[in-house]
């Protein structure tokens, strides 16, 4: 991915330098490094993008401009949507910035051979503490069950089908909001008995 390739087959005579932002970024995935950000999230269980997901949606993905975030390419592949996120088009250094996973259709994702159920409730439990930050969504979380843990605000959170919280198994402390997550560090353990942090 960070491996440059050449640019020979772009545009012709345009050289690189006379892109503008406004220019459709090139579906090369060869031709973008990418951002600490977005290497770390590459890491991270739970979020479902790795280099060949990103590679893909690149070259078949649907592409978007947004006036405030840029570019994005947008694939949904058995119900799950990918998107990707790039910067600096304009130039020949152009980044993948970040990218993410979100349940697009249930059914056709929980009746998928690529995705396990839990994996299903994973992206939609992480995009609905993502969309609601600062909301403390109970409702919301009752009907996810993962017990894979998956990383927010580093803490590792997992959640029983019927809970209204997400607990997190390193700490043990229990939250309803990623805002909740965020603002308040992982020291490791504690006393399960703990009431909810928020
Ligand atoms: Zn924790």
């Amino acid at each position: 991915m960070a491996a440059k390739h050449g640019k020979q087959s772009e545009e012709g005579s345009s050289a690189p330098s006379r892109r503008t932002p406004c220019d459709p970024p090139v579906r090369e995935p060869g031709a973008y490094a990418l951002t600490d950000h977005f290497r770390q999230r590459l890491r991270q269980q739970g979020r479902y993008v790795s280099l060949p997901v990103v590679s893909e949606t690149i070259v078949r993905g649907q592409l978007r401009w947004n006036s405030t975030a840029g570019w994005r390419f947008s694939l949904v592949d058995d119900g799950i949507r990918f998107t990707v996120v790039v910067g600096d088009t304009e130039t020949p250094s152009p980044v993948v910035v970040t990218g993410w996973t979100e349940v697009e259709s249930w059914s056709a994702a929980m009746g998928s051979p690529r995705w396990t159920a839990n994996d299903v409730h994973t992206i939609q439990l992480r995009a609905d503490l993502s969309a609601n930050r600062n909301e403390r969504i109970p409702s919301l979380i009752r009907p996810r069950d993962v017990d894979r843990p998956f990383e927010v605000g580093g803490h590792r959170i997992a959640t029983d089908a019927g809970a209204g919280y997400v607990e997190c198994v390193d700490c043990g402390r229990r939250f309803r909001s990623k805002a909740a997550l965020c603002g308040r560090r992982c020291y490791g353990a504690v006393s399960p008995t703990e009431p909810v942090s928020d």
